[in-house]
């Protein structure tokens, strides 16, 4: 006989995860069946950063039925087509990571190939020419996709960046009207039962919340997964030593820009991520090479106008846990791991958390199998994300200060060399378990940083150059038309979301 539904669901946290976590459960379950209770406190709050985002979210917006203008006007949302990176492969440098694709492939092989090709023959554009993301990025431009696949504008891959405390409210009138139940307060102790799982939170002013599954959504404190059921944690911070991040909003100085930029520094990065009404800046830094208040100067010496508020500080270290899932709790969100936001991957990661957990919710008892599976599933997502990450660390040729010295010379995961080794080799990317960041987004990074293939596809080598350099210049001349039609970012947003 099966075991009965799980009934009583408790949330600890109400940040993104906690919010987005208790929406997507209320958009599935109805309050009858499944009681759901958030706790969180207002004492405590919540990281409060977390503002650009990848092409992901709307897949989730999607099966909550958000209607877009509606969550851009409540998060004071901009579109976001990619991430410009200044100064990463060499001091000078400056490349777009577009969302969606560069080209169009051909006769079945990636367009990075022609490319390639191309650039042996004598041709200097860079390969983001060839993205239509990248090219209206750096043109302040923006439209929808075009739903009609044979329109150049159906190319079209967006995100938001948003204010992550006002997104969190927004989930959080979402998740109310559908039955979850908020509770303000601080959690003070863990109950568990004999076996070890988690049966009763009491607050610090002695009421007591039970349930049957427990979502760990308290952020760095992990307060459920780390500090009760001790769940383990993997440290990657060899491979990515920053460890510190200043918070800083400013101003704007100009129309908000449709793209995330990050600028490499003498110890980290600093980030701008443009929201309607402010810049939100940060430094991200190594504090073994970097002194917080060098740090500081950095960011507040090159904001583009006055800061809003004094800069927060916020520490942490890379790496996820060892089991995400343990007993009957299961940590999603900053609980379950960190790692940098330099291609703002934390809400997807969340997102995933929460979906696979869906993809195998558990009746009453709880067969170790489904643990194992979820465990298994969210260790490759991160591991296969901190990959991607490291990869803008190693792929480098500064030796102008000690951290960029470290990193180039550091030793690298094994997929990750490999990775490297086979493009270096052969121009070839290929992409393993559906992971997140597809082949365009690896040849953009890595030709961005200067990892030049040195050979290019044998069977594009046999085409006539002429025929090439005709395929490419079509191309980007539709994308380069197509661009000039479109409204700008700010255009766009005032007729589409019109609280801007
Ligand atoms: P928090 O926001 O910290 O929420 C924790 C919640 O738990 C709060 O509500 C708190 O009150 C509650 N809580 C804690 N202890 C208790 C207790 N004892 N009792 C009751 N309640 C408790 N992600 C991106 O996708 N894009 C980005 O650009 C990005 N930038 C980032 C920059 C930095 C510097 C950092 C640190 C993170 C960034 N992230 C980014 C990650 C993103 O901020 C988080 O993934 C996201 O905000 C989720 O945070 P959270 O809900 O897990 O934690």
């Amino acid at each position: 006989m099966n075991a009965p539904l799980l009934r009583r669901i408790v949330i600890v946290g109400g940040g993104s995860a906690g919010w987005m976590t208790a929406a997507a459960l209320s958009s599935l379950l109805g309050p009858k069946d499944v009681a759901i209770t958030l706790v969180e406190s207002d004492a405590i709050g919540t990281v409060g950063v977390g503002e650009a985002t990848i092409p992901d979210i709307l897949a989730f917006h999607r099966m909550l039925g958000v209607n877009e203008a509606e969550f851009m006007a409540a998060t004071r949302a901009t579109f976001k087509l990619g991430i410009e990176f200044v100064d990463w492969g060499a001091k000078g440098d400056r490349y777009i990571h577009p969302f969606g694709q560069h080209g169009v492939d051909m006769q079945g092989i990636d367009f990075h190939q022609y490319w390639l090709r191309a650039r042996e023959d004598g041709a200097t554009d860079p390969i983001e020419a060839y993205s239509l993301c990248a090219v209206a990025a750096q043109a302040g431009r923006f439209v929808l996709p075009d739903p009609n696949p044979r329109s150049v504008l159906s190319q079209i891959r967006y995100a938001y960046h948003f204010d992550a405390t006002l997104y969190a409210r927004f989930l959080r009138r979402y998740a109310e009207t559908r039955g979850v139940v908020r509770v303000e307060g601080t959690v003070g102790e863990v109950g568990q039962d004999a076996r070890g799982d988690i049966a009763r939170l009491t607050l610090s002013d002695g009421r007591v919340v039970e349930g049957d599954f427990f979502f760990d959504c308290t952020g760095f404190r992990a307060l459920l997964i780390g500090q009760t059921l001790d769940a383990g944690f993997v440290d990657w911070s060899p491979w990515l030593p920053c460890d510190t991040a200043l918070a800083v909003p400013s101003a704007h100085a100009g129309a908000p820009t449709p793209y995330t930029r990050s600028t490499a520094r003498d110890a980290g990065w600093q980030w701008r991520i443009p929201t309607q009404r402010r810049v939100g800046n940060g430094h991200i830094f190594a504090s073994a090479f970097q002194s917080e208040d060098a740090a500081r100067d950095v960011m507040l010496a090159t904001l583009e106008a006055a800061p809003l508020a004094d800069p927060r500080r916020i520490t942490f270290r890379a790496g996820c846990r060892e089991r995400f899932w343990q007993g009957n709790c299961i940590a999603i969100g900053l609980a379950a791991g960190f790692l940098e936001p330099l291609e703002s991957t934390s809400i997807y990661l969340i997102q995933e958390g929460i979906s696979r957990f869906i993809s195998l919710f558990p009746r009453g008892d709880i067969p170790e199998i489904l643990r194992t599976e979820y465990n298994r599933h969210m260790r490759t997502e991160f591991e296969q994300v901190r990959d991607f990450i490291i990869l803008h660390y190693a792929a480098t040729t500064r030796d102008d200060t000690p951290f960029w010295n470290y990193c180039r010379t550091m030793t690298l995961p094994d997929t990750l060399l490999h990775k490297i080794e086979l493009f270096r080799e052969t121009g070839r990317v290929f992409r393993y378990n559906d992971e997140l960041f597809a082949r365009p987004s690896w040849v953009a990074v890595m030709l961005g940083q200067g990892i030049m293939p040195t050979t290019s596809d044998p069977i594009v080598a046999t085409l006539p150059a002429d025929d090439v350099a005709r395929s490419l210049a079509s191309m980007r001349e539709a994308m380069a038309a197509a661009v000039q039609r479109m409204p700008t970012h700010g255009e766009f947003l005032l007729r589409y979301c019109p609280a801007v």
